[in-house]
């Protein structure tokens, strides 16, 4: 996940793109699994003290449903951006090319530290890809989780069960009413 710089290093207001497929390594949480590459595109763009990245991420992951259970599949896309700083090798890595700090650009921004001509875009997209993680993993927004007479999930085939769900205001209503049927 590296892009050259070196055609735009010297350049004040160049950029360069790159887009790439990448297999990562990346634990996602409640032990969800990306299902195979994701696919990259991001720019880098000399901005005077530091290169500035923007780019989008995007593929697949599977999860367990939250509710019924069920493995499932989703796609995911998320967009990431930073601003890359070069440092020196051999120097303490906490130093860069300003010459003072008021010249370090505000620490609002995520900054990340590079050296050589090649920016590794590794940290922002796994971050870009945990930020794009659901909160709650749900095989579809209307699951109605397991059934409570047969336990398979409701709605699914292998579930005929049918369950009469009776409305507690309803069921008030009807008492008072003297009445069987509503
Ligand atoms: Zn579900
Ligand atoms: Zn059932």
């Amino acid at each position: 996940m590296l892009i050259n710089i070196s055609a735009i290093k010297d350049q004040h207001g160049a950029s360069v793109r790159g887009s790439l497929q990448e297999t990562l390594d990346l634990e996602l949480p409640g032990g969800a699994d990306l299902t195979g590459p994701v696919s990259i595109s991001a720019e880098v763009t000399h901005a005077g003290e530091t290169f500035h990245v923007q780019g989008k991420v995007s593929g697949n992951f599977q999860a367990e449903c939250d509710r019924c259970l069920t493995g499932f599949k989703a796609p995911f896309h998320s967009e990431f951006q930073g601003e890359f700083v070069r440092t020196h090798a051999g120097r303490n890595s906490s130093r860069t090319d300003f010459d003072s700090e008021k010249d370090l650009p505000s620490a609002e921004d995520d900054l990340y530290q590079f050296q050589g001509d090649v920016i590794d875009l590794a940290e922002l997209v796994s971050e870009a890809i945990l930020l794009a993680m659901p909160m709650k993993y749900l095989c579809r927004t209307d699951c109605q989780g397991l059934c409570p007479s047969c336990g398979m999930p409701k709605g699914a085939e292998s579930c005929g069960c049918e369950v009469e769900e009776i409305n507690p205001n309803f069921e008030a209503l009807r008492k008072l009413l003297g009445r069987e049927e509503v």
